[in-house]
């Protein structure tokens, strides 16, 4: 397993719609590790296959948060959201690709998502609370969509700029 660099916005492959997955390779299932890997170090609880530059419709999530509980690593292939609630619901979200930039977001409460796992199978479940909010963050980004789209314009101009100067910043260090 490695650790992947992290796009950081603004990156123009963060705003590009991802191409399906055809088949569940070997190289496939490496890369799915490797983000899961870089997802627990950073730390975070989702990542999508372009935060790590690869344009594949591919996700990983783990929204556990209980102390003691097991951690719940999720590999999601070409999901899809099938069912959406009218509910909807507000939580401060944040982005390992807009690194300790927060903002609340509001979404429906409850999907329903349906994709492929690594077992090649379809799968399909019903996500709330915070998983339901990640899985949504995490599609959008299979989308070219980032959580400050949602924000108003200039609130997401001022976050645009604090992370192009942190961007500068980083390519001098
Ligand atoms: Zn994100």
């Amino acid at each position: 397993m490695a650790l992947l660099p992290i796009l950081i916005h603004p990156d123009p492959r963060l705003k590009t719609p991802a191409k399906p997955v055809d088949e569940i390779t070997d190289d496939l299932r490496r890369l799915a590790d490797d983000m899961l890997q870089t997802m627990y170090e950073a730390p975070g609880i989702g990542l999508a296959a372009p935060q790590v530059g690869v344009m594949s419709r591919l996700l990983v999530m783990d929204c556990v948060k209980e102390e003691g509980e097991p951690p719940r690593p999720m590999v999601l292939v070409n999901p899809v959201v099938t069912w959406s609630s009218g509910e909807r619901t507000v939580y401060e979200e944040g982005c390992l690709s807009i690194p300790e930039q927060y903002a609340d977001v509001e979404r429906p409460a409850e999907v329903d998502v349906a994709w492929t796992g690594l077992d090649g199978e379809r799968h399909e479940e019903r996500f709330s609370g915070l998983w339901a909010t990640c899985v949504q963050h995490e599609i959008d980004h299979l989308d070219g969509r980032l959580f400050i789209d949602y924000l108003k314009p200039l609130k997401r101009q001022m976050i645009t700029r604090k992370m192009v100067k942190l961007k500068r910043e980083r390519a001098r260090a």
